[in-house]
């Protein structure tokens, strides 16, 4: 109730989110029509969905990173990172089974499954873009993000891999091998940030 609605907006300000989170679950749970311990949990599992979709991102990312240049294009997800985009997802999803309706956790979880698994998960990331443009209509940045993924990244045709290197980061001219500028040696394509 409302002592766990303080006590989860002290920690969020002491900047401990994961007790801040705990709290403001069992507050909702306990009264899910209090309306500031509604609107606190909802805020704080968007930040939720945020912070782990960042961290299966970046999880990703260092896989990439660890292998091999030239195995890079056959990537696929250690189960790790999907574990961690599918929690992601689940914050998300406990937001919009409080409020089917909040744009805001519809657009982050469209971002979140077109990360996911952008040539998959295209039909769901649609439908919820559909959805939350049916709320918000003509919203210049839902129309800007759907324009985006509706069509497979132009520089890399989702493989999520630097097209000019195939992921190795380097490039031949002549005898020399140098870094390749369209990825600045990373290997990963610079447009779509798939990886
Ligand atoms: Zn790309
Ligand atoms: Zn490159």
């Amino acid at each position: 109730m409302t002592s766990f609605l303080v006590n989860a907006q002290r920690s969020l300000e002491d900047g401990r989110f994961e007790e801040a989170k705990k709290a403001i679950e069992r507050g909702y749970a306990l009264s899910p029509d209090h309306e500031r311990v509604r609107d606190f949990y909802q805020q704080i599992l968007l930040a939720d969905g945020v912070k782990l979709s960042r961290k299966a991102r970046d999880m990703r990312r260092d896989e990439v990173r660890a292998m091999v240049k030239r195995e890079r294009p056959s990537y696929q997800d250690s189960p790790e990172v999907r574990t961690a985009f599918h929690l992601a997802v689940t914050s998300l999803d406990k937001v919009l089974a409080v409020d089917p309706t909040n744009a805001k956790a519809l657009m982050l979880k469209a971002g979140v499954l077109d990360r996911m698994d952008r040539k998959g998960m295209r039909e769901d990331v649609m439908r919820l873009f559909e959805k939350a443009l049916e709320i918000h209509p003509g919203n210049d940045e839902l129309l800007y993000a759907r324009e985006r993924i509706v069509r497979s990244c132009a520089q890399c045709g989702d493989s999520g891999v630097c097209p000019d290197c195939q992921g190795a980061g380097e490039v031949s001219a002549l005898l020399f091998r140098s870094r390749c500028p369209s990825c600045n040696g990373a290997g990963i394509c610079k447009r779509c940030g798939l990886f």
